[in-house]
């Protein structure tokens, strides 16, 4: 069985999971992380099954900054000061979903959360 069929974000992108999505582009959605790790944290997943950033082509990358950079100024309107853009890539750099995806996380002052770089 391909491995998109029993995906968990194969199926977001489906919409056979009920997700409210933040943001939509031609390749890539957007949608809140079940674990919120800080106020407004959310994945951008490319729509086809890519399994990691090295599985993606590179020519998707314009979009994907573009849609980034959508996403986090929407974050700063609301409210946010800053913002961190986090990608897990294969199990031993901690990528739990083996669907390519990107966290964006916004920032306010002292909001006590600690990304260990
Ligand atoms: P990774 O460690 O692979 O970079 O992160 C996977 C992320 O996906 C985690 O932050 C986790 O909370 C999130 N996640 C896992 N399953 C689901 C789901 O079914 N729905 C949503 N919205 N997020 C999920
Ligand atoms: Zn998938």
């Amino acid at each position: 069985m391909p491995e998109e069929n029993n995906c968990i974000f194969c199926k977001i992108v489906k919409k056979e999971i009920s997700t409210n999505i933040i943001y939509e582009s031609e390749n890539f959605i957007c949608f809140p992380d079940k674990n919120q790790k800080v106020k407004g944290h959310s994945l951008i997943v490319p729509k086809k099954h890519f399994v990691n950033l090295m599985d993606m082509p590179s020519e998707l990358g314009s979009e994907l900054l573009f849609d980034i950079k959508e996403i986090a100024a929407n974050e700063m309107k609301k409210g946010a000061t800053g913002f961190n853009i986090l990608q897990n890539n294969f199990s031993d750099a901690g990528q739990a979903i083996n669907h390519a995806h990107i966290h964006i996380m916004p920032r306010y002052k002292n909001d006590g959360f600690k990304l260990c770089v």
